[in-house]
Protein backbone atom coordinates (compact mmCIF):
# COMPACT_ATOMS: atom_id res chain seq x y z
CA UNK A 1 0.00 0.00 0.00
CA UNK A 2 1.71 3.36 -0.83
CA UNK A 3 1.67 6.06 1.18
CA UNK A 4 1.70 10.11 0.75
CA UNK A 5 1.96 12.77 3.19
CA UNK A 6 3.18 16.19 3.47
CA UNK A 7 5.89 17.53 4.99
CA UNK A 8 5.53 20.95 5.83
CA UNK A 9 8.50 23.30 5.55
CA UNK A 10 9.58 26.91 5.45
CA UNK A 11 6.36 28.66 5.06
CA UNK A 12 4.43 27.20 3.00
CA UNK A 13 6.20 24.10 1.18
CA UNK A 14 5.12 20.77 1.35
CA UNK A 15 7.88 17.96 1.03
CA UNK A 16 5.94 14.80 -0.34
CA UNK A 17 6.72 12.02 1.62
CA UNK A 18 6.45 8.45 0.00
CA UNK A 19 6.35 4.99 1.66
CA UNK A 20 5.57 1.96 0.47
CA UNK A 21 6.59 -1.25 2.90
CA UNK A 22 9.76 0.12 4.46
CA UNK A 23 10.75 2.30 1.72
CA UNK A 24 10.64 6.09 2.54
CA UNK A 25 11.00 8.66 -0.48
CA UNK A 26 10.77 12.07 -0.11
CA UNK A 27 10.29 14.68 -3.33
CA UNK A 28 11.96 18.17 -2.98
CA UNK A 29 13.62 18.17 0.18
CA UNK A 30 14.43 22.29 0.44
CA UNK A 31 15.39 21.56 3.93
CA UNK A 32 16.78 18.01 5.79
CA UNK A 33 15.42 18.69 9.21
CA UNK A 34 11.60 18.47 9.30
CA UNK A 35 12.37 14.88 7.00
CA UNK A 36 14.53 13.51 9.79
CA UNK A 37 12.25 14.11 12.30
CA UNK A 38 9.13 13.06 9.73
CA UNK A 39 11.48 9.65 9.41
CA UNK A 40 11.88 8.77 13.40
CA UNK A 41 13.72 5.52 13.31
CA UNK A 42 13.33 4.69 9.65
CA UNK A 43 16.12 5.18 6.71
CA UNK A 44 15.42 7.23 3.64
CA UNK A 45 15.57 5.22 0.50
CA UNK A 46 15.86 7.97 -2.11
CA UNK A 47 15.17 11.38 -2.83
CA UNK A 48 12.78 12.75 -6.10
CA UNK A 49 13.90 16.34 -7.58
CA UNK A 50 11.39 18.48 -9.61
CA UNK A 51 13.68 21.46 -10.21
CA UNK A 52 16.92 22.96 -9.13
CA UNK A 53 15.27 25.84 -6.60
CA UNK A 54 16.70 26.12 -3.30
CA UNK A 55 14.05 25.37 -1.23
CA UNK A 56 13.08 22.02 -3.36
CA UNK A 57 17.07 21.06 -3.01
CA UNK A 58 18.54 22.72 0.24
CA UNK A 59 18.34 19.60 2.21
CA UNK A 60 19.76 17.46 -0.61
CA UNK A 61 23.59 17.04 0.60
CA UNK A 62 23.11 16.34 4.32
CA UNK A 63 19.72 13.73 3.58
CA UNK A 64 21.98 11.88 0.58
CA UNK A 65 25.07 11.81 3.13
CA UNK A 66 23.28 10.59 6.47
CA UNK A 67 21.20 8.02 4.70
CA UNK A 68 23.85 6.76 1.68
CA UNK A 69 20.47 7.03 -0.55
CA UNK A 70 20.12 8.16 -4.51
CA UNK A 71 18.96 11.10 -5.64
CA UNK A 72 16.77 11.17 -8.88
CA UNK A 73 16.00 14.84 -10.85
CA UNK A 74 17.76 16.75 -13.69
CA UNK A 75 21.03 16.47 -14.53
CA UNK A 76 22.13 19.46 -14.01
CA UNK A 77 21.20 20.05 -10.21
CA UNK A 78 24.83 19.15 -8.07
CA UNK A 79 23.89 15.84 -5.98
CA UNK A 80 21.69 13.89 -8.59
CA UNK A 81 23.49 10.48 -8.95
CA UNK A 82 20.41 9.09 -11.50
CA UNK A 83 19.70 11.61 -13.77
CA UNK A 84 15.95 11.73 -15.64
CA UNK A 85 15.09 13.21 -18.39
CA UNK A 86 11.69 13.93 -20.56
CA UNK A 87 10.12 9.86 -21.42
CA UNK A 88 12.22 7.95 -18.73
CA UNK A 89 10.45 5.42 -17.15
CA UNK A 90 11.52 4.18 -13.53
CA UNK A 91 10.68 2.26 -10.76
CA UNK A 92 10.31 3.60 -7.67
CA UNK A 93 8.83 1.83 -4.41
CA UNK A 94 8.19 -1.17 -6.91
CA UNK A 95 5.89 1.09 -8.87
CA UNK A 96 6.65 2.34 -12.43
CA UNK A 97 7.72 6.46 -12.29
CA UNK A 98 7.02 8.05 -15.87
CA UNK A 99 9.54 11.59 -16.20
CA UNK A 100 7.99 14.71 -18.07
CA UNK A 101 10.07 17.51 -19.28
CA UNK A 102 7.72 20.78 -18.10
CA UNK A 103 9.72 23.95 -18.43
CA UNK A 104 8.61 27.74 -17.75
CA UNK A 105 9.21 27.67 -14.06
CA UNK A 106 12.73 26.69 -14.54
CA UNK A 107 14.28 25.17 -18.00
CA UNK A 108 15.39 22.07 -15.93
CA UNK A 109 11.60 21.43 -14.42
CA UNK A 110 10.09 17.92 -14.26
CA UNK A 111 7.31 16.33 -13.43
CA UNK A 112 6.37 12.62 -12.27
CA UNK A 113 4.01 10.29 -12.36
CA UNK A 114 4.20 7.51 -9.97
CA UNK A 115 1.49 4.99 -11.52
CA UNK A 116 -0.03 2.27 -8.50
CA UNK A 117 -1.80 -0.67 -9.20
CA UNK A 118 -5.31 -1.02 -8.88
CA UNK A 119 -6.54 -4.39 -9.26
CA UNK A 120 -9.84 -4.39 -11.80
CA UNK A 121 -9.55 -0.54 -12.47
CA UNK A 122 -7.26 1.63 -14.28
CA UNK A 123 -3.77 2.38 -12.46
CA UNK A 124 -4.14 5.43 -9.46
CA UNK A 125 -1.84 7.63 -10.81
CA UNK A 126 0.12 10.44 -8.56
CA UNK A 127 1.71 13.58 -10.04
CA UNK A 128 4.45 15.81 -8.61
CA UNK A 129 4.62 18.56 -10.46
CA UNK A 130 6.87 20.57 -8.16
CA UNK A 131 6.38 24.23 -9.15
CA UNK A 132 4.84 23.96 -12.57
CA UNK A 133 1.11 23.65 -11.73
CA UNK A 134 -0.44 24.01 -8.53
CA UNK A 135 -3.75 24.09 -6.97
CA UNK A 136 -5.51 26.72 -9.32
CA UNK A 137 -2.44 28.42 -10.49
CA UNK A 138 0.50 27.79 -11.88
CA UNK A 139 4.46 28.55 -11.14
CA UNK A 140 5.85 31.62 -12.02
CA UNK A 141 8.12 32.27 -15.67
CA UNK A 142 11.51 32.64 -13.93
CA UNK A 143 13.17 30.80 -16.86
CA UNK A 144 11.16 29.70 -19.25
CA UNK A 145 8.91 31.59 -21.96
CA UNK A 146 4.85 31.97 -21.77
CA UNK A 147 4.66 29.31 -24.79
CA UNK A 148 7.14 26.53 -22.73
CA UNK A 149 4.88 27.19 -19.85
CA UNK A 150 1.70 26.58 -21.31
CA UNK A 151 2.90 23.82 -23.46
CA UNK A 152 3.80 22.21 -20.19
CA UNK A 153 0.65 23.01 -18.53
CA UNK A 154 -1.33 21.62 -21.33
CA UNK A 155 0.88 18.29 -20.87
CA UNK A 156 -0.32 17.76 -17.48
CA UNK A 157 -3.57 18.92 -18.31
CA UNK A 158 -4.13 16.20 -20.92
CA UNK A 159 -3.33 13.48 -17.81
CA UNK A 160 -6.21 11.20 -17.14
CA UNK A 161 -9.15 13.41 -14.47
CA UNK A 162 -8.54 11.23 -11.65
CA UNK A 163 -4.82 11.61 -11.11
CA UNK A 164 -3.85 12.96 -8.42
CA UNK A 165 -1.65 16.58 -8.13
CA UNK A 166 0.65 16.96 -5.35
CA UNK A 167 1.93 20.52 -5.60
CA UNK A 168 5.37 22.20 -3.68
CA UNK A 169 3.37 24.74 -2.17
CA UNK A 170 0.17 25.11 -0.19
CA UNK A 171 -0.88 28.57 -2.58
CA UNK A 172 -4.45 27.62 -3.13
CA UNK A 173 -6.56 30.13 -1.47
CA UNK A 174 -4.36 33.11 -2.86
CA UNK A 175 -4.84 30.91 -6.19
CA UNK A 176 -8.33 30.87 -5.76
CA UNK A 177 -8.95 34.53 -5.11
CA UNK A 178 -7.30 35.27 -8.67
CA UNK A 179 -9.44 32.67 -10.15
CA UNK A 180 -12.32 34.12 -8.96
CA UNK A 181 -11.51 37.03 -10.70
CA UNK A 182 -10.35 35.60 -13.59
CA UNK A 183 -13.65 33.94 -13.62
CA UNK A 184 -16.29 35.44 -12.15
CA UNK A 185 -20.18 33.37 -12.65
CA UNK A 186 -17.54 29.85 -12.82
CA UNK A 187 -19.56 27.89 -9.27
CA UNK A 188 -16.77 25.15 -9.53
CA UNK A 189 -14.32 28.06 -8.11
CA UNK A 190 -16.95 29.31 -5.70
CA UNK A 191 -17.43 25.80 -4.01
CA UNK A 192 -13.52 24.96 -4.07
CA UNK A 193 -12.84 28.11 -2.69
CA UNK A 194 -15.62 27.37 0.72
CA UNK A 195 -13.96 23.92 0.99
CA UNK A 196 -10.14 25.51 0.78
CA UNK A 197 -11.25 27.68 3.25
CA UNK A 198 -12.79 25.15 5.65
CA UNK A 199 -9.73 22.93 5.54
CA UNK A 200 -7.21 25.86 5.95
CA UNK A 201 -8.92 27.15 8.71
CA UNK A 202 -8.30 23.69 10.59
CA UNK A 203 -4.34 23.84 9.57
CA UNK A 204 -5.00 21.16 6.80
CA UNK A 205 -3.43 20.88 3.44
CA UNK A 206 -5.86 21.71 0.60
CA UNK A 207 -3.89 19.21 -1.51
CA UNK A 208 -3.51 16.96 -3.34
CA UNK A 209 -5.75 17.96 -5.99
CA UNK A 210 -6.75 16.34 -9.19
CA UNK A 211 -6.55 16.98 -13.06
CA UNK A 212 -10.27 16.87 -13.29
CA UNK A 213 -10.63 19.99 -10.51
CA UNK A 214 -7.79 21.90 -11.89
CA UNK A 215 -9.34 21.43 -15.96
CA UNK A 216 -12.56 22.60 -13.91
CA UNK A 217 -11.03 25.63 -11.84
CA UNK A 218 -7.59 26.62 -13.07
CA UNK A 219 -7.65 29.56 -14.95
CA UNK A 220 -4.02 28.72 -16.01
CA UNK A 221 -5.93 25.55 -17.79
CA UNK A 222 -9.05 27.52 -19.07
CA UNK A 223 -7.01 29.86 -21.47
CA UNK A 224 -9.31 28.39 -24.20
CA UNK A 225 -12.87 29.39 -22.45
CA UNK A 226 -14.03 32.18 -24.18
CA UNK A 227 -14.88 33.83 -20.84
CA UNK A 228 -11.13 33.69 -19.60
CA UNK A 229 -10.15 35.05 -22.53
CA UNK A 230 -12.15 38.11 -22.38
CA UNK A 231 -11.41 38.77 -18.47
CA UNK A 232 -7.75 38.54 -19.33
CA UNK A 233 -8.20 40.85 -22.41
CA UNK A 234 -10.32 43.45 -20.66
CA UNK A 235 -7.33 43.52 -18.01
CA UNK A 236 -4.08 43.56 -19.33
CA UNK A 237 -4.73 43.79 -23.35
CA UNK A 238 -3.19 46.86 -24.93
CA UNK A 239 -5.91 46.83 -28.13
CA UNK A 240 -4.06 45.62 -30.54
CA UNK A 241 -5.36 41.98 -29.89
CA UNK A 242 -8.83 41.13 -30.97
CA UNK A 243 -8.70 37.09 -31.34
CA UNK A 244 -5.74 35.93 -28.68
CA UNK A 245 -4.70 32.35 -28.90
CA UNK A 246 -4.44 30.35 -26.18
CA UNK A 247 -0.88 31.11 -25.33
CA UNK A 248 -1.65 34.81 -26.06
CA UNK A 249 -4.22 34.41 -22.84
CA UNK A 250 -1.70 32.30 -20.64
CA UNK A 251 0.24 35.68 -21.07
CA UNK A 252 -1.87 37.98 -20.01
CA UNK A 253 -3.26 35.95 -17.61
CA UNK A 254 0.33 35.69 -15.69
CA UNK A 255 1.47 39.18 -15.84
CA UNK A 256 -2.14 39.47 -14.34
CA UNK A 257 -1.63 37.52 -11.42
CA UNK A 258 2.22 38.09 -10.84
CA UNK A 259 0.91 41.54 -9.84
CA UNK A 260 -2.70 40.70 -8.00
ZN1 LIG B 1 10.66 26.90 -7.93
Amino acid sequence: MLKISPIPAFSDNYIWHLTRGDEHWVVDPGDARPVIEALGDSALSGILITHHHLDHTGGVAQLSTRFQCPVYGPASIKGVTEPLTDGDQRELLGLPLRVMAVPGHTLDHLALLLEEENPGGAPRAHLFCGDTLFAAGCGRLFEGTPAQMYASLSKLGALPPETKVYCAHEYTLANLHFAEAAEPGNTAIVNRLAEAEALRANDRPTLPSTIGEELATNPFLRCHIPAVARRALNHGADGSLENPDEVQVFTLLRSWKDNF
